[in-house]
């Protein structure tokens, strides 16, 4: 007899569903999950050598359980690129921002509590929601893909959620969002609650715009959450950290596993840290790299979302098996892009200038085909 997960005694909720993941499908050009193209420069590959290697001398200790050195760094790389200050008491840091929210979730959501997302946005603050054991309401958007501000905020008023999420910029969409979107919501959701507003800011280093993280000021129940999986360019080193009131900070530790970010993390993420103004270097590229995708896809005819992340979002494609049918066209031509179920649309990340142009001649011989 075989035996499955649903032969197993799990939670009602989990019944039936899939996990979160996205294909790791071994082709030429992968742009699919906004990685940064750019391996770690050899300089810090070096030094995080190092780091590691000074860290594994005491690896028979627990590691810092509160992190305090990597906090006061990512409190001054924060100030420093804001512009507004804050210090460790301010920064939190864990094993990926995915950690982060659901520290978040656990000390502010969970049974009984629910946490409003605007979609599409991204996928996993609903099932992180799932995961904690918090109901999830699916919020609304304009046709555009912009936050509708009336109808957020009515939203907000009906359902009285713990949390609320607002992704700037948005992913899959790409698109950050205004101060006075933010700030308006905020005012929606403690006058209903009042609750938590996280505002995910993991692409806010490509952005056009400037990061929201100074509106913490004032308002203790305002959360903005950060990665160094993106900019910094290091997905597989698993950094995520907020900033807030301290009061927050103080908060997630009643959730937080002890000694959850090892040593091993810790080294590598302040070596990183060494090296920001390195590997801010490859954010600019991959912000010119960004906007000629979108530039010459608007060029070939397609309909493009306003990017201020690391990814594009086109379409349309209403035609016969919609935007999966154009996917599986793209990946027959070595070339990787996602599908994140959006109707007509897909994303693809900006990668090498190399790899945006055997991007965007598969698009053009498609585009040749059909016509
Ligand atoms: N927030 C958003 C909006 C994301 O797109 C991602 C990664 N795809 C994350 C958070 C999580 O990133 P990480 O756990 O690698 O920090």
């Amino acid at each position: 007899m075989t035996i499955g997960i649903d032969d197993l005694p799990i939670r009602d909720e989990l019944r039936g569903k899939s996990p979160y993941g996205a294909p790791q499908l071994d082709v030429p050009v992968r742009l699919n999950t906004n990685e940064n193209p750019y391996p770690l420069p050899e300089p810090l590959v070096e030094r995080i050598a190092e780091r590691v290697r000074e860290a594994a001398r005491g690896l028979n200790r627990y590691p810092d359980r509160d992190a305090v050195e990597l906090r006061t760094e990512l409190a001054a790389y924060l100030t420093r690129t804001t512009g507004y200050e804050v210090g460790a008491a301010n920064v939190w840091a864990a094993n990926g921002s995915n950690e982060v929210l659901q520290q978040l979730l656990q000390t502010f959501a969970g049974p009984g509590r629910l946490a409003i997302g605007f979609e599409p946005s991204y996928s996993m603050h609903g099932l992180i929601s799932r995961g904690t054991g918090t109901g999830w309401i699916s919020g609304p958007r304009h046709e555009d893909f912009t936050i509708d501000v009336a109808a957020a905020a009515a939203a907000i008023a009906e359902h009285r959620p713990d949390v609320v999420f607002i992704t700037s910029p948005n992913n899959p969409t790409g698109t950050a969002v205004d101060a006075e979107t933010v700030l308006a919501l905020y005012e929606a959701a403690q006058a209903a609650k009042p609750s938590l507003v996280v505002v995910d800011e993991a692409y806010v280093e490509f952005s056009h715009r400037p990061s929201l993280l100074p509106l913490i000021e004032g308002r203790p129940h305002l959360v903005v959450s950060r990665t160094m999986s993106k900019a910094f360019g290091a997905a597989g080193l698993r950094l995520g950290y907020l900033a807030a009131h301290p009061a927050v900070v103080d908060a997630v530790q009643l959730v937080r596993l002890p000694y959850h970010l090892s040593a091993v993390t810790q080294a590598t993420a302040l070596a990183a840290l060494e090296h920001t103004d390195t590997l801010l270097g490859y954010v600019e590229q991959l912000k010119t790299e960004r906007d000629r995708l979108v530039t010459e896809l608007r060029a070939l005819g397609y309909e493009v979302t306003d990017s201020d992340a690391n990814f594009v979002q086109f379409g349309r494609f209403d035609g016969e098996g919609g935007a999966h049918a154009v996917w599986r066209e793209i990946l027959d031509r070595g070339v990787l892009v996602r599908d994140n179920g959006v109707p007509g649309r897909l994303r693809v990340t900006a990668g090498t200038p190399e790899e945006n142009d055997a991007f965007l001649d598969a698009v053009r011989a498609l585009k040749k085909e059909q016509s």
